[in-house]
């Protein structure tokens, strides 16, 4: 069995970009694109603060020229998932659909998924008013009203963003105290545009082709009413998916892979980029950079194993 120099598991614009990096490097790699080839830009619709795209681009859109380029060099993609891996020994070894392929090196690049509540019509109009991402999506709802849903640091981080837009925001939480900081709480709670509801939750998001308000149910006394909005943005949190590599490479308690030293990670060999250990900025552009910074990594790193004669034979070159 051929043993590649790289494998990419996930297919957003941190693997793509590290596929772009890689392959101009002529290191070949080979791509797994996942179940959703294009990774989470793909679920959303106009992506307007990549840099180099003046008037905006849709998210699919862009997510295949990232593919086409990074094919353009010789990056084999496979449009599949990656089952399970075994990082115990070198090769690297990863199994798709029962067929195992070996790698010296691999970069995870698998991404985090939003959480969603769950509604038959939250997922209907998705893209369509319904959001988890306000840095993407806030500058769509200037002067309407928006609803945030969640009580953590990013619902109260979205709501202060939305403010810049949006006439009002009310933030719907379940509970009757937040879980966010106490400086994003008094941040919140001092903006004049911002509302809370507490002990609310959302039983259904109404409209057919648009928002037009969300229906929710007060958990203490059981009471339901509408809400008016044309915004329902989503933050009750992200789920890296690093399900399959859980026992081998260390994880936080939230899943996220820890690196060891900026895109190392605890197996000599596999390296990381994107949201599967950045909860913080979760930016295309971001995600891209750490591609970048992978594919330079994994690129030493297989210098460094050449045998000494090899280097030599190379550097006299
Ligand atoms: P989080 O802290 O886990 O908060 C998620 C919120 O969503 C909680 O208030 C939770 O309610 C609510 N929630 C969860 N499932 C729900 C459901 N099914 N229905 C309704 N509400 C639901 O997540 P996050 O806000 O995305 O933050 C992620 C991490 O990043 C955190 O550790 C956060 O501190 C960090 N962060 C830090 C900063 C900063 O320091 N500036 C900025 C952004 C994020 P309950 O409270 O009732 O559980």
């Amino acid at each position: 069995m051929p043993i590649s120099n790289l494998i990419i598991i996930g297919s957003g614009p941190a693997g793509f970009t590290a596929a772009i990096y890689a392959s101009r490097a002529e290191l070949k790699p080979l791509l797994f694109t996942g179940t959703e080839p294009g990774g989470q830009l793909t679920t959303t619709s106009e992506v307007e603060n990549y840099p180099g795209f003046e008037d905006g681009i849709q998210g699919s859109e862009l997510m295949q020229k990232f593919r086409k380029q990074a094919e353009r060099f010789g990056t084999e993609v496979v449009d599949a998932k990656i089952d399970k891996v075994d990082f115990s020994s070198q090769p690297l070894k990863v199994v798709s659909q029962e067929k195992e392929y070996q790698a010296r090196s691999v970069i995870i690049a698998t991404g985090a998924s939003a959480m969603w509540l769950g509604l038959e019509s939250e997922n209907r109009l998705k893209g369509k008013g319904v959001s988890a991402c306000a840095t993407c999506d806030g500058f769509f709802f200037k002067n309407k009203d928006v609803v945030v849903i969640g009580g953590g640091d990013v619902a109260l981080e979205d709501s202060a963003s939305l403010t810049k837009f949006a006439n009002s925001v009310k933030i719907i939480h379940r509970r009757d105290c937040l879980r966010a900081s106490r400086i994003m709480q008094e941040r919140a709670q001092s903006n004049p545009k911002i509302e809370f509801i507490w002990n609310t939750e959302v039983v259904e998001v109404l409209g057919e082709n648009s928002v037009e308000g969300i229906l929710v149910k007060n958990n203490k006394t059981n009471k339901e009413s509408k809400i008016k909005c044309e915004g329902v943005f989503v933050a009750i949190g992200h789920k890296p998916n690093t399900e399959i590599f859980k026992g081998q490479i260390d994880l936080d308690k939230k899943g996220y892979i820890v690196p060891k030293e900026q895109t190392k990670t605890n197996i000599n060999g596999v390296f990381i980029a994107g949201d599967v250990s950045d909860f913080k900025y979760r930016q295309a552009v971001t995600a891209a950079g750490m591609g970048c910074a992978a594919a330079i990594d994994v690129e030493k790193y297989l210098e460094d194993q050449e045998p000494a004669q090899e280097q030599t034979k190379n550097k006299n070159c």
